[in-house]
């Protein structure tokens, strides 16, 4: 772990983190500190939450809960091989360096010997000296060929280890922001997309829309067939959502049983007839377990759908789209709601969410 707090500040933080480590009778030792060191220098809001959680719930913090919190919030996997490719990197790097800096020496060494012999061979020398000098050079330019050629070979070799790295790291971005049982894009790529989104569509004077979609009684699939079946589940409502979509559109996990698909150069009313085709699409299949040929019946979808407003955030437009959603399922689930039923909806019922 790196972390470039002024002296005054990580020392305050040393203090601080060895404070709660020795309330908490945990081992000091390098994985163990930066749980405590990141959560109070508070730079970590996940670690600090799930802390502060579990402090207010009067659960103490055991050694093992601390290797755990290591673990998932600063010891990610993606965290651990950005790490490995970074002093990889460096290794490839320090080689090359100490290969380029021993070539130039040698240069440098050739030079100085080159002058040196230039200004000897204005004097009056016997055949032996000059011919001394000529073997000198001889030799000494063969040494510099093969270093040139050993160089080079390095340099290709460097390259190829390189290019591997930036391989793995493409890998882990793209891991990243997918989603790994679906498949899909998570929230994460959303996010990032988004902003990309939204300011084109400020720029072209475009609409950019979304849906969001959660499955209606979800839990009694999990309780009734298992978890197993309940992942295949979403594994094939994410591949029915994505089959509706077309061109930018941009289907997402955005965590359990809830997706959202943003669509660029959409307004409100086509996004809803989108999601009327996604909510009718469910309505019509009928589900079977592959394993034991028992039937699970019908997979509804409920449904809400929001428009950007210009410079409203990600989470603004979500808020609309899942107030809607959460009007389709109070009306009785399977079903698309439009924010534009919203204020409506909200005055026949008199109540506001
Ligand atoms: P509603 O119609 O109101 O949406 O009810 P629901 O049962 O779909 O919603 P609820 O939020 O009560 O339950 C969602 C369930 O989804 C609970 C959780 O265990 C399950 N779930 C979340 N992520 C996964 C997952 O990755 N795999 C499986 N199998 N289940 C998941
Ligand atoms: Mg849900
Ligand atoms: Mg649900």
């Amino acid at each position: 772990m790196q972390y470039s707090d002024s002296l005054e500040k990580s020392s305050e933080y040393l203090r601080l983190a060895l404070d709660h480590m020795g309330r908490h009778q945990i081992p000091v030792d390098p994985a163990n500190y930066s749980v405590w060191y990141e959560y109070v220098s508070g730079r970590n809001e996940q670690l600090r939450l799930v802390i502060d959680w579990a402090l207010s719930q009067s659960r103490s913090i055991t050694p093992e809960l601390n290797r755990t919190l290591y673990e998932k919030y600063i010891a990610s996997e993606h965290k651990i091989i950005i790490q490995k490719i970074r002093q990889e990197l460096r290794a490839v790097l320090d080689t090359l360096l100490s290969h380029i800096t021993d070539s130039g020496s040698r240069m440098t060494r050739f030079t100085t010997m080159i002058r040196i012999y230039s200004q000897r061979l204005k004097e009056d020398l016997d055949t032996e000296s000059v011919q001394a000098i000529v073997e000198d050079i001889l030799s000494e330019s063969r040494v510099i060929r093969r270093s040139g050629r050993m160089l080079k070979k390095r340099i290709v070799l460097s390259t190829r280890e390189i290019e591997s790295l930036r391989q793995d790291l493409d890998k882990i971005k793209q891991e990243a922001d997918t989603d790994m049982l679906t498949g899909l894009k998570n929230r994460r790529y959303l996010t990032r997309e988004f902003e990309q989104e939204s300011e084109r569509a400020i720029r072209d004077h475009a609409p950019l829309s979304l849906i969001i979609i959660d499955i209606d009684h979800f839990k009694r699939i999990n309780d009734t067939h298992g978890h197993i079946v309940g992942d295949r589940v979403l594994k094939i409502a994410a591949s029915m959502i994505t089959e509706c979509v077309k061109g930018r559109d941009m289907v997402v996990r955005f965590g359990g049983e809830e997706f959202i698909v943003l669509l660029p150069d959409t307004p409100l009313n086509g996004a809803a007839i989108l999601a009327d085709h996604i909510c009718a699409y469910f309505k019509n299949m009928n589900w079977k377990r592959k394993d034991t040929g028992q039937t699970i019946g019908q997979v509804f979808v409920s449904l809400g759908v929001s428009e950007y407003r210009p410079g409203e955030s990600l989470d603004s437009l979500i808020h609309r789209a899942d107030e809607a959603l959460y009007l389709s399922k109070t009306n009785g689930r399977c079903r698309v709601t439009s924010e534009a039923s919203l204020k409506e909806s909200y005055a026949a019922a008199g109540n506001r969410r």
